[in-house]
């Protein structure tokens, strides 16, 4: 499904991805794990086409395709979404017109009709009612005023809506109290399926107990430096990062 081979990127002249190597199959959930600063979001940026970056060296396929070739939103429509660590507010835009703009966009792209209003309301409140999003939270501009979990409600209800063979999560878990990481973990499980990869990035391992990853990945200073299972997590909570610093890929 991704494949990502070799990829080196920088930030004016800063190189902040040195190398990195993944590949997720169909249906396989990875995870990303690394401390502060380590590139992860940057990582995530340059799956999803953010400007700013330069890839110096390296390829990405996306089901076998060359995403750095693709703008971002050919990557959408090639079936990548990136849930990001931080959501961008949209002031004046209702979240529920935002959603709809975002999925007919999607289906246009793929050469699929327009959803009708009530087909569209009927699915947003199917995937809302796991993530326990309520008509009174989509009537609101996305993201403004929204709490931590209300933004990462959200997210993962675009997610459910657009249907993505490849998720990125990046720090899903950051600014949740326990109530709210349920709820939105209980989301993404609802969306795993043997055709659909994700690749989850956290900091901390309590994400990994909700959503159980098949191989777990420890990234440091712009790399994956070891590849385990899930309990390659419990073992970085054990230990901290710093057993794994300057580790060859
Ligand atoms: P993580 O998500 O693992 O915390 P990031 O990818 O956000 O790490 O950041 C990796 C490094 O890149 C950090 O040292 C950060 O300061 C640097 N960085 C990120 N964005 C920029 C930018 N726009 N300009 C310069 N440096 C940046
Ligand atoms: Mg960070
Ligand atoms: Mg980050």
């Amino acid at each position: 499904m991704l494949e990502i081979r070799n990829l080196h990127a920088r930030i004016e002249d800063r190189e902040i991805l040195k190398g990195v190597n993944l590949i997720i199959p169909p249906g396989e959930v990875h995870a990303v794990m690394g401390r502060n600063g380590s590139g992860k979001s940057t990582l995530s940026y340059v799956l999803a086409g953010k400007e700013d970056y330069e890839i110096t060296e390296g390829e990405v396929l996306l089901d076998g395709e060359n995403l750095l070739d693709m703008d971002p939103a050919e990557r959408a429509a090639a079936g990548l979404f990136l849930a990001f660590q931080y959501p961008i507010e949209i002031p004046g835009v209702a979240t529920m017109t935002f959603l709809k703009a975002a999925m007919n966009a999607q289906r246009k792209a793929r050469g699929e009709a327009e959803m009708s209003t009530p087909d569209f309301m009927r699915a947003v409140k199917t995937a809302g009612t796991d993530l326990q999003i309520d008509t009174a939270m989509l009537k609101r501009p996305l993201n403004v005023g929204f709490s931590g979990g209300e933004k990462k409600r959200a997210e993962v209800l675009q997610m459910a809506l657009l249907e993505p063979k490849m998720c990125i999560l990046d720090e899903t878990d950051s600014g949740l109290d326990i109530d709210a990481l349920q709820v939105v973990s209980k989301g993404v499980n609802a969306l795993r399926t043997a055709g659909r990869s994700m690749l989850v990035i956290t900091h901390y391992q309590r994400l990994l107990n909700h959503i159980v990853p098949d191989v777990v990945h420890v990234f440091s200073d712009g790399k994956i430096v070891e590849s385990g299972d899930k309990d390659l997590a419990l073992k970085l909570e054990a230990k901290g990062y710093a057993d794994f610093d300057g580790a060859a890929a």
